[in-house]
């Protein structure tokens, strides 16, 4: 049983399709130089955690493996006399790759499930059998659709016995100041119930809301597969909050489902004429919003969020974006990295199309015009400013009345918080311009 991004034993048909296969199971995890090159400090930490979780689930026998997986699985299978190798199916362009060549190497991988409940591809239009371009329609295609129920949990499984050489559990340490959720199959399903306790009922209200805990916070699970969807979605009944929570849990399939079917918008424009647009090149601005020092109480709330949680708030995470795209003028990649870096939870289908979606390059697009305004968004969805006094220490003294605006009170900057980098305004028109001038009826600008 080769495990990736699906770190548990429960509702894990990939697990029990290897358990009928066989009479032993051979678990490994292999690392893959390629991934930790590209993969920051905290989502390395955690998937240390992670790997010892399982591994405890698993009675110590996980193999921690280093090397081509080809070589590792040939040695393993050979040495073990193993007939076929178990994955759950992978479809984002590196591992479907990664898969296609271990295969086309000779060995026999057999896949069972993915990370989601309806894997990409699978949901088409009935009209002329090709996929989605627009979230709504796709929803509603892919709850017509359906999933499985949960897997069951096996009860017992026989393990071999892997010798020291092969549990090379790797050093990852959390940087001492990061506060990152606990990883693990079992963390994951705690969380699950407290949400459901606690924030579910309220989930179509409280989930805009960035200084409360109103969302599950279930993202980096997803991502490592410490819990399936299919495990949520049997939860979930009828009310407004529940079908909230089934629609997010369908913007994670949707866009699994476009990178499948675009796998070059993983760092390309899908809608290509947003890469005719003038853009500027990353400067000391761009420094700032990575640092959370763009004047901007509640984008530098945000940002100094994701560098300490390895996570950002969803309704955060698009007034970023945009004001990064926006107000800066900076290509979506160079957001996309920079979360990529930082998130625990990265995604490379929800994290590429959800900077395109904000950026306004990406499916259903929320229109290019539509520029989110860092002030409005910030009184609307942080009304007292907890949020922003929770992570922008400088602004702590200010009243709910003037967190949002420090440069309109006297003693706004009396802590050192910075001034705007930018003007929004000013920076609004000139996006809307350049909008302007890849519209398909007017001549690129001369500039260009
Ligand atoms: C610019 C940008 C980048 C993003 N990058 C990532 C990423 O790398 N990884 C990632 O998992 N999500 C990403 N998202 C989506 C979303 O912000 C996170 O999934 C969400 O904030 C995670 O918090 P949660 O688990 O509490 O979400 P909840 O609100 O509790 O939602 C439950 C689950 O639904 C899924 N989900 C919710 N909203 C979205 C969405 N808009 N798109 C796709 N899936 C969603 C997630 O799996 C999430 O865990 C990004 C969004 C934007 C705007």
């Amino acid at each position: 049983m080769w495990f990736r991004r699906d770190l548990r034993l429960g509702d894990n048909p990939a697990l029990l399709a290897a358990i009928d296969a066989g009479d032993e199971i051979v678990p490994v995890f292999i690392l893959d130089p390629k991934l930790i090159s590209a993969t920051g400090s905290k989502r390395l930490a955690y998937l240390a955690q992670s790997l010892h979780a399982l591994d405890e689930s698993l009675d110590s026998s996980l193999h921690v493996m280093v090397g081509d997986q080809v070589d590792v699985l040939k040695e393993l299978m050979s040495r073990y006399a193993a007939t076929s190798v178990h994955i759950s199916a992978e479809y984002e362009p590196y591992g479907a790759a990664r898969d296609a060549r271990v295969e086309a190497a000779g060995i026999p991988l057999v896949r069972t499930g993915s990370p989601y409940a309806v894997a990409p591809g699978r949901v088409l239009k009935p009209s002329d059998a090709t996929p989605y371009k627009v979230y709504t329609p796709f929803y509603r295609a892919w709850c017509l659709h359906g999933w499985r129920k949960p897997a069951d949990t096996p009860t017992k499984i026989k393990l071999v016995t892997p010798s020291p050489t092969d549990r090379n559990f790797p050093e990852w340490k959390m940087p001492a100041d990061a506060i990152v959720t606990a990883a693990g199959e079992k963390a994951a399903l705690e969380r699950w119930k407290t949400f459901q306790k606690s924030a579910l009922q309220n989930y179509d209200v409280a989930r805009n809301m960035a200084g409360i805990d109103g969302t599950s916070k279930l993202s980096a699970h997803l991502k490592w597969g410490e819990i399936h969807p299919r495990t949520l979605l049997v939860n979930l009944g009828d009310s407004k909050a529940h079908d909230t929570f089934r629609k997010e849990i369908a913007w994670r399939e949707f866009y699994a489902d476009v990178l499948f079917n675009n796998p070059h918008t993983e760092k390309d424009y899908y809608s290509a004429k947003f890469s005719e647009m003038r853009y500027d090149k990353p400067d000391s601005k761009f420094d700032a919003w990575k640092q959370g020092l763009t004047g901007y109480p509640f984008v530098d709330a945000a940002m100094r969020q994701l560098v300490r949680e390895g996570w950002m708030h969803n309704r955060t995470r698009m007034v970023v974006a945009s004001f990064l795209v926006k107000d800066l003028h900076l290509e979506w990649q160079l957001g996309a990295d920079y979360f990529q870096e930082h998130l625990v939870d990265f995604d490379v289908a929800s994290n590429a199309h959800g900077w395109q979606w904000t950026a306004g390059s990406g499916t259903d697009a929320s229109p290019y015009y539509r520029v989110f305004n860092p002030i409005e968004q910030g009184k609307r969805f942080d009304e007292n400013g907890d949020y922003i006094r929770k992570y922008v220490p400088e602004l702590a003294h200010l009243s709910a009345a003037e967190i949002h605006e420090p440069w309109l009170f006297l003693d706004g900057y009396s802590h050192g918080y910075p001034q705007r980098i930018v003007d929004h305004a000013t920076e609004r028109l000139e996006s809307l311009a350049r909008l302007q001038e890849i519209k398909a009826d007017k001549p690129l600008d001369p500039r260009v």
